[in-house]
Parts: structure tokens; C-alpha cells; sequence
């Protein structure tokens, strides 16, 4: 099965579905808001850009899943951008149609994301399958493009923390929470592989002076993670599935070959790699301000729901849908007795950059 088959998010729109647990994701959208309008106040050239592209301004949005957080920050960025042109363009120059890409793995439950457009938007929207990893449209035909919370997402576990052979074998860990740098640095090196094929692709697609705007899920450091949350809350979900094999749900040998593709860089880490890139100047790049508590019930069965919306798909297809349900509820057992939200000091890092394409096609 390749990747692209098992990374969806829960679809639909019930209870499970990551439409409705994606309020911690839709809470850095809403403290980022400020700044891209900011941004596109300051930094958009409309005039140089509508040289490019007459009359059209299409933009992008990397990793969308099923909404309705997409709906908002393209709603954002297009309303944004409209005043801009209302205020530079001169009454001889008609608005631009605005034309919005929704982009995500062929997985993705687009049906969900078509059903649930919104009734008064103002684009033509498309959706566009397939891994950002890769180019996905013409040279120089994009205006903005935006990708939140989707680029911690690997294109693929690296092939050494799964292989026993290797001094980067991950036995018995989920992710790279564990004391072996080796487990680390594969993932790191995976990281950095991806995000400059990432990089690579919209270099290309982004018209000269095409902005984009990245919100990417950080960690200060990997080794003082200790009092943010996401790798306590996956090293208990490692956990919960340890008890399970132990209990012969399952072979010990499905645990350690199973890790998640997930890597969280440090905002250094991450200027670092765009850096390498040439073709985009870092216009901004700040840590939101995103405390989870401010959007989302801190309660074991909400955080259970909200991890289980982006993380079953993978799990299912690895251990069976059978045990999912006995796996989640344990794992609301343990958030609750481990006390893992009550930590004072519960906290997780997004990190925001805003970019300007400077290659010319
Ligand atoms: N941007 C939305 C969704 C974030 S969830 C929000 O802020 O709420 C992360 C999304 O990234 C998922 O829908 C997942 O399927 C998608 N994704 C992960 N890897 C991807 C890839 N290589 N190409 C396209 N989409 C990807």
C-alpha cells in the first residue's frame, strides 16, 4: 500500500471524523489570521503579479483535508486580498476571479470537502489529488499558496527505523521519542529530504512574487520535549499498544515495525532548510501564540478523538480496524490517569513562515 493510500484523515462528518476534531488545527489558522492579512497588506504586489496572470489569482492550499479549516483560511486570504485590490488597483482595472486549489492525498475524503463548500464563497474551486511532494501545476501559475498543520507529515517512515539490521531500528517505539540519536537523525534527514522537494515544486508553480504561507507543527528542541504534549501523547499511544500485544491482540513484531511518519522540527531547524532552498526569502517567520487550551475542551475523550481523527487511518491499515475501538478507549484511560493535560506547562509549538518566490521560470 503506498503512502498515498493510508494517510487520510478521518473522513465524513461524524463524530470521529476530523471535521469535527480539528479545532486545535483550525486554532492556528485563527492566530495566524492577523498576520497573513498583514502580510498580504504589506507584501502582495498586485500590479506585478496581475502582469503574470491577467485577471486570475489562484492559490492553493497544500494538505487541505476535509474542511471546514480550509474554508476559513482561504476565506481569509481571498478577502484579504480583495481589499488590497480595491485599495491599489485603479477604477479602470476590473477585480481578478479568484480560482482556489484544494489539494490533498488521493484519500482524502473530497466528497466531504465538496459537500461542505461554503454557500457564499467567492472563487471557483477544484480540488487537486495527490502527494505535495510533487509538482501539481503549470510553471508560474500560482499567486499564493498556504499549507497548515500538513508538513510534519512525511512522504514515507524511514526505511532504517524499521529495519532490524540497523543501528536505527526503533524496537518497540512509535516515534522518535525514545534516547537513540540514529532514530533521530532519520527522521530529521527524511524531514529535510521532503520539505526541499516541497520547496522544489512550488518554486516552480509560484509566479515570481508568489507568496506562501506555511504554519508547520515544531518542537523547541528533541531533547526537551518534556513538557509539550505531542510526543508524551503519542509515546502513550505506543504504549496502549504494547499492553495490547502483551495482552496477544497482536504480535510484539507489529509494534516495532510500525512508526508514525511524523517529524516536528525546530523552528531552526526549519529556517535552516528553507534557507538552503534559493528560490524563497523568509519574509517573516514567528511562533504563533497557539496554547491549545484557548480552542479546544481539554478533556481525555476530546484529545482521544482528536488523535484518533488524524492518526487511525494508519493504524487500521497496520493493525487491523478490529482493535481500534478497545485501542482508543484505552487510550483515553491513560490521558486520563497520566494526568497528560493537566500539565501546567501543556503547550505545543506551530511555527508560521511567510515566503516570496524568487525564481524566475
Ligand atoms: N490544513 C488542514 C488539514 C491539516 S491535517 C487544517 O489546518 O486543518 C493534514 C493534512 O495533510 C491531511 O489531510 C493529510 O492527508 C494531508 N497530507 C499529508 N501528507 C500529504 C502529502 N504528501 N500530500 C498532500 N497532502 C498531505
Amino acid at each position: 500500500m503506498g503512502a498515498d493510500q493510508f494517510l487520510a484523515m478521518n473522513g465524513g462528518d461524524g463524530y470521529q471524523s476530523y471535521a469535527k476534531n480539528s479545532a486545535f488545527q483550525r486554532g492556528a489558522t485563527e492566530v495566524a489570521k492577523e498576520i497573513i492579512e498583514e502580510e498580504i497588506s504589506n507584501k502582495l504586489d498586485i500590479e506585478e503579479l496581475s502582469s503574470t496572470s491577467p485577471n486570475i489569482i489562484r492559490i492553493a492550499d497544500f494538505g487541505c483535508s476535509t474542511g471546514p479549516n480550509t474554508f476559513h483560511a482561504m476565506q481569509i486570504i481571498v478577502e484579504t486580498m480583495k481589499k488590497k485590490i480595491e485599495t491599489q488597483l485603479s477604477v479602470s482595472h476590473q477585480m481578478p476571479e479568484f480560482q482556489v486549489f484544494f489539494n490533498d492525498r488521493t484519500s482524502n475524503d473530497f466528497n466531504t470537502l465538496f459537500a461542505t463548500l461554503p454557500q457564499n464563497k467567492q472563487y471557483y474551486a477544484a480540488g487537486v489529488p495527490g502527494s505535495f511532494y510533487v509538482r501539481h501545476f503549470p510553471k508560474a501559475s500560482l499567486h499564493f499558496a498556504y499549507s497548515s498543520c500538513s508538513l510534519h507529515w512525511l512522504s514515507e517512515v524511514p526505511k532504517e527505523v524499521v529495519d532490524p539490521s540497523s543501528p536505527a531500528w526503533n524496537k518497540g517505539k512509535i516515534l522518535y521519542y525514545g534516547d537513540k540519536n540514529e532514530v533521530f537523525n532519520a527522521y530529521a534527514a527524511q524531514f529535510a529530504k521532503d520539505l526541499d522537494s516541497f520547496l522544489k515544486a512550488r518554486a516552480e508553480e509560484l509566479v515570481f512574487g508568489g507568496l506562501m504561507a506555511l504554519l508547520v507543527g515544531s518542537e523547541p528542541n528533541h531533547t526537551k520535549y518534556a513538557s509539550y504534549t505531542t510526543f508524551p501523547s503519542l509515546e502513550l499511544l505506543g504504549s496502549c499498544l504494547i499492553d495490547l500485544a502483551k495482552e496477544g491482540l497482536f504480535d510484539m513484531a507489529k509494534v516495532d515495525s510500525f512508526n508514525l511518519p511524523t517529524y516536528f522540527p525546530s523552528p531552526n531547524e526549519l529556517k535552516a532548510l528553507i534557507e538552503r532552498n534559493q528560490d524563497f526569502s523568509i519574509e517573516r517567520m514567528e511562533i504563533l501564540n497557539h496554547p491549545p487550551k484557548r480552542f479546544t475542551t481539554p478533556d481525555s475523550k476530546s484529545f482521544a478523538l482528536f488523535i484518533r481523527a488524524f492518526i487511525e487511518g494508519l493504524l487500521q491499515i497496520h493493525f487491523g480496524i478490529e482493535i481500534m475501538d478497545e485501542l482508543f478507549r484505552r487510550y483515553e484511560e491513560k490521558v486520563e490517569e497520566t494526568k497528560l493535560l493537566s500539565n501546567p506547562n501543556e503547550n505545543s509549538m506551530t511555527t508560521f513562515v511567510l515566503l516570496k518566490c524568487k525564481r524566475m521560470t
